[in-house]
């Protein structure tokens, strides 16, 4: 049995001020949810602040990047020791947003994930087609290259502890949803790649989460799907009852 996850990417949203009051409305509707593993990925600015607050609590702290090297001359990137400390449990690797804006390559996702799983922080890493590659006829091929780069070397072991967000690049902060036909299919593809990669026990073991405007109306329906696990929550993280409406699915 696969524990569903929902995490929140609060993406470059909330100073320590936002953080505190985000968190002290949304601590309360869920800190103590248990059938759902539930994260919020907060800047790294705020970690500190989300790890106190959420101490005591079943909310889990995560961070957006990780540097692949342990430390040295690589200005502006911030390396797992440190997220660690902050008290980041788990990390977002490979978003769309990096892969877009900042140069992220299946390379380099794949040497974050090795950093943090040798570090103990829990990747969730984002795998996705764009619009033109959906309509294109390429997403299993795009999906294929983004799987088998982004988790070369990595150990079936290692594996099983790495969360994949399947993220449909036209789906996210779009307010277009995928179906959940078209979400389970997809994710039942990646699982079978993962297979093929790593075999079925590990592939059965590895939670595959949805992202793309997922949103209280569409959340139930999706988290239905036998192959999706959970959710990666972008713009509905930031607001508490929204967050909470998906954490809680099922009513
Ligand atoms: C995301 O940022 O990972 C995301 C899925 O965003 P949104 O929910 O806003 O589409």
């Amino acid at each position: 049995m696969r524990k569903p996850i929902i995490a929140g990417n609060w993406k470059m949203n909330n100073t320590v001020a936002g953080t505190k009051q985000l968190l002290s409305e949304l601590l309360p509707l869920v800190g103590d949810v248990t059938e759902t593993e539930v994260v919020v990925c907060v800047p790294f600015t705020d970690i500190a602040t989300a790890a106190a607050m959420t101490a005591g609590t079943n909310v889990k702290v995560g961070a957006q990047n990780v540097a692949w090297a342990d430390k040295g001359a690589f200005t502006g990137e911030i390396s797992a020791d440190m997220l660690k400390e902050a008290g980041a449990e788990y990390v977002i690797i490979g978003h769309s947003e990096r892969r877009q804006y900042f140069g992220e390559t299946d390379e380099s996702v794949n040497k974050r994930t090795v950093q943090a799983l040798k570090n103990g922080l829990k990747p969730i890493v984002c795998v996705g087609e764009t619009l033109a590659e959906r309509e294109g006829g390429i997403t299993e091929e795009v999906l294929c290259r983004q799987l088998e780069g982004g988790f070369s070397g990595i150990a079936s072991e290692q594996m099983a502890q790495i969360v994949v967000a399947y993220e449909p690049v036209w789906a996210i902060g779009t307010g277009k949803t995928a179906t959940s036909a078209q979400a389970e299919e997809t994710i039942a593809y990646i699982r079978g790649k993962l297979a093929a990669m790593f075999g079925k026990k590990t592939a059965d073991a590895v939670r595959i989460q949805y992202g793309g405007s997922m949103n209280p109306s569409n959340a139930k329906e999706l988290m239905a799907q036998p192959d999706i696990d959970g959710g990666l929550i972008g713009g509905a993280s930031l607001k508490a009852p929204d967050f909470t409406a998906v954490v809680k699915y099922n009513g």
